[in-house]
């Protein structure tokens, strides 16, 4: 019995404001779409997986999820149910008994959920997981809540639904586009097919606006442990070489030594970063040895660091990082620093604190022989 699925995940996500669609939004360190797709893959009861994309979309898709082995993804169309048609369409060569259609944007469907819809398709055309709804429910017009409306008998529908492939790409073909059905148990429904409803669930929730999104971390637990780390770095002032600090070139009559572009702090910060999960230091991953870092922008080992912080499943909370140094200022360059390392970690400027101070003259910095530079970095990690 072949089962494949196909993924709708072509919408801008307009509702969400931002130009991220919702889908490939991170949630605990990992897009939306991934989540969907692994929660399917979870199940290892389907064959094969196909995502309907807006093209435009293309690289943040490959970016979520180009490496999780699914089919090539294909176009969607104007607008829900015409993407699910071209997924279903696009499977034919598959020749799928049945297929499971579920949105790009429900990060949750347990494999339990699943098994559930698959299970009623022994004895019906289509299966859809529902909840019934429990607050009372009214319609309201403007601010005016002007009638009450019975709520028994009525479920949310949520997907995965599943359904016999003929049956339901039939009932799709059918279908007039103008009808303007909400979800594929509609389309069956309308084709005259029976569909059952199983238990659904309330995790299964789907992320439509930031509060959704907000919910399901929490959910995860995304909000559940934190770990920090800290960094320390020193370099000597030398002859010859540009000033980069915090990311940015910084006009001064001398630069730091080192064998990359020496930015000591940068250097803390990578190793803030990962020391919060227990990954190395930064001469582990960029040995000093190794020519290809002669010269680097050090604002890479941030990248990579980032990089390694999100394959964790783990999110950047904050970084605050200090300068001790008596020359430059850094005070005029501070809100420079903290806007290139808020972007070179894709976080919000206000996860970032960029400090400076002296050592009274004292010591290697009051002599004016070097920089350093510490950071503390704060991450959140799923349970
Ligand atoms: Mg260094």
């Amino acid at each position: 019995m072949t089962v494949v699925g196909v993924i709708v995940a072509a919408g801008q996500g307009s509702r969400f404001g931002g130009e991220t669609p919702k889908q490939y939004l991170a949630l605990a360190g990992k897009p939306v779409l991934r989540h969907a797709v692994e929660a399917l893959q979870a199940t290892r009861s389907l064959a094969a997986i196909r995502v309907v994309i807006d093209p435009a979309q293309r690289a943040a898709y490959e970016a979520a999820v180009g490496d999780l082995g699914l089919l090539e993804p294909v176009a969607g169309g104007s607008s829900r149910q015409e993407s699910v048609k071209r997924g279903l369409e696009s499977v034919i060569p598959l020749a799928p008994a049945h297929v499971l259609i579920h949105d790009g944007a429900r990060p949750f469907a347990d494999p339990a959920l699943i098994g559930r819809v698959l299970a009623a398709l022994d004895r019906h055309d289509g299966a859809v997981p529902t909840v019934p709804v429990s607050d009372a429910l009214k319609r309201v017009e403007g601010e005016q809540v002007t009638a009450a409306v019975a709520r028994a008998g009525l479920h949310r529908a949520q997907t995965p639904q599943g359904f016999r492939f003929r049956a339901i790409l039939a009932a799709h073909r059918a279908l007039d586009p103008a009808a303007g059905v909400e979800d594929d148990a509609e389309v069956a429904r309308q084709a005259g097919l029976a569909v059952a409803a199983v238990a659904g669930a309330e995790e299964n929730l789907k992320i439509t606006t930031a509060g959704d999104l907000a919910r399901a971390e929490r959910l995860l637990g995304a909000a559940g442990e934190v770990r920090t780390g800290t960094g320390f770095d020193v370099h000597r002032f030398g002859p010859g070489r540009a000033l980069k600090l915090g990311g940015i070139e910084i006009p001064f009559e001398r630069g730091l030594v080192g064998h990359s572009d020496a930015d000591v702090a940068l250097h803390a910060l990578v190793d803030a970063l990962l020391g919060a999960i227990a990954a190395g230091d930064i001469g582990h991953h960029f040995p000093p040895s190794d020519p290809r870092w002669r010269g680097a922008d050090s604002g890479q080992f941030v990248l990579h660091a980032a990089k390694l912080v999100a394959a964790r499943g783990a999110r950047v909370a904050h970084v605050d990082l200090t300068i001790i140094c008596e020359a430059p200022k850094v005070a005029p360059h501070r809100a420079a620093m903290a806007a290139r390392i808020a972007a070179l970690l894709g976080i919000a400027l206000d996860r970032v604190s960029v400090k400076a101070t002296t050592t009274e003259g004292l010591g290697f910095t009051g002599r004016r022989e070097g920089i350093a530079a510490q950071a503390v970095a704060t991450i959140m990690v799923p349970r």
